[in-house]
């Protein structure tokens, strides 16, 4: 990759991002990914490996939003208040007949809106009457008294409709009515057949990430199993002479190998599948072997020996098995050791190994790599600008990702940095739920300053 050949070297955060994206970019072109079916639940986290498609109209029918009286508008624009119910249709049911002027139809939530009505009236501004009509000495309407003590004025105005069933002259029998309180325009609380998607069309594109609401519409269109890319192999190599196994007793001066674990379970949350590997020593003969093992899998990610010590063998390791380094640092803190680069075709990242700094790099730029051989487009940062609680300060030339803690509600969030002793506080990272901001040239952020976070 040329532009990233020539970037080698310690980058500005943002030109390190750049990096990394315009390989993500390349990885998303190369589309050779293995795809399987699984059930839809199991999609959950997964990248659509085929579009989803309408199989038929959203809505499918025009749908009521509201419950209440489907009507024809015009007839209320006209001026009508009092219309004839000529029935009821629930969710699930359809109304055959054509609603014809001065009708209403009782509708529910969800429910189709039968043809000839195009606006539902919701049921707060409705209110019921019958009548009971006497068809030996009148027809049509007078003032009598209704079910619900209600009048029915011999001036309302009552269309009298014939295509519905007509009472025999003989029978005494009760009609229902509906004072309409409000007007509505057509197409009020009626979703159209169609308006949200047309059958055919494309609902979920290739490349979309499942999650609960993209898993609904699947759902809707009938998918009940999914073809989704392969999950990307993601090696995990944590370095160090003084790592030992989590199921270890460490010595007094080892320490538990941490790294694999935050890395496997990041790699699990952004769709890949971690291959955790052996601890490899502070030998470049072991680390080259098991380095070498890594590049098996889609991509390694190499925690620790990263930086200017004189154990760290990671880059010279890799070096030796050809390795092109797209960039070798960052500006930014935790994390400034951070390296990047292919051996051949498979990309590595060498992160630093203060748990804190795994995290962020891991975050910064590592997660895109990995969505992005998952077949999915990359997520960028999400950032939000919130209030800093205290005075910060700091020293300049390095971007800094501070674990802090957000809150303060809905419209007012607060920022403040958790206390910490430094990158290799794993407790700071598990209290945090986002990183503070501070641009390299800033090297005091006062109280109640509006300051960049960004989410975790
Ligand atoms: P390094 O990047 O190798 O210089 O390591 C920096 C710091 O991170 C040292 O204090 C290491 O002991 C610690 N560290 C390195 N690797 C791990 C790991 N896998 N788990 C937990 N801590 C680690
Ligand atoms: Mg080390």
């Amino acid at each position: 990759m040329n532009t990233a050949a020539q970037s080698a070297g310690v980058l500005s955060f943002e030109d390190a991002y750049e990096v990394v994206r315009e390989y993500c970019r390349r990885i998303l072109k190369a589309a050779d990914r293995q795809t399987e079916e699984i059930l839809l639940l199991q999609g959950l986290g997964r990248v659509l490996a085929e579009p989803v498609v309408a199989d038929r109209d959203f809505p499918p029918f025009p749908r009521a939003t509201r419950d209440g009286f489907a009507v024809r508008a015009e007839d209320l624009a006209s001026g009508l208040t009092l219309l004839r119910v000529v029935g009821q249709v629930r969710a699930g049911d359809t109304y055959d007949l054509p609603v014809a002027s001065g009708e209403a139809v009782e509708i529910m939530t969800g429910a189709a809106v039968p043809v000839g009505a195009d606006a539902v009236v919701m049921v707060e501004y409705t209110e019921r009457k019958s009548k009971e009509i006497n068809h030996k000495g009148h027809e049509g309407p007078q003032r009598e008294e209704s079910e619900d003590r209600g009048t029915i004025a011999a001036d309302d105005q009552i269309l009298d409709i014939s295509i519905h069933e007509k009472p025999r002259p003989d029978e005494n029998r009760t009609e229902e009515f509906v004072e309409i309180q409000r007007t509505v325009i057509a197409g009020e609380n009626v979703v159209s057949a169609g308006a949200e998607a047309r059958a055919g069309q494309e609902l979920l594109p290739r490349g979309v990430r499942l999650g609960s609401a993209q898993i609904a519409l699947a759902a809707a269109a009938g998918k009940a199993s999914v073809n989704v890319y392969r999950k990307p192999r993601v090696a995990i190599l944590s370095t160090g002479d003084e790592l030992v196994e989590v199921a270890e007793k460490p010595g007094p001066s080892q320490i538990r190998n941490s790294n694999s674990y935050s890395l496997a379970a990041m790699v699990a949350e952004c769709g890949g599948e971690p291959v955790q590997l052996p601890i490899a020593p502070d030998e470049e003969g072991k680390l080259t072997e098991l380095i070498q093992e890594g590049l098996k899998a889609d991509t390694l990610l190499l925690s620790g020996g990263v930086s200017m010590g004189k154990f760290d063998l990671v880059e010279q390791a890799l070096k030796s098995l050809g390795a092109q380094f797209f960039f070798t640092g960052a500006m930014i803190q935790p994390g400034k050791p951070v390296v990047f680069g292919e051996v051949g075709t498979s990309p590595f990242f060498g992160l630093p190994g203060n748990p804190v700094s795994v995290m962020v790099t891991f975050e910064l730029f590592a997660q895109q790599m990995i969505e992005a051989l998952s077949g999915a487009e990359p997520s960028r940062l999400k950032s939000v600008k919130a209030k800093l609680k205290k005075d910060f300060k700091t020293k300049t030339g390095l971007t800094r990702f501070l674990p802090a803690m957000l809150d303060g509600g809905l419209y007012d969030p607060e920022v403040e940095v958790v206390q910490w002793q430094g990158s290799g506080d794993m407790l700071a990272a598990a209290r945090a739920n986002c990183y503070l901001v501070v641009p390299p040239d800033r090297e005091k952020l006062a109280k109640g300053e509006m300051v960049t976070v960004v989410i975790r």
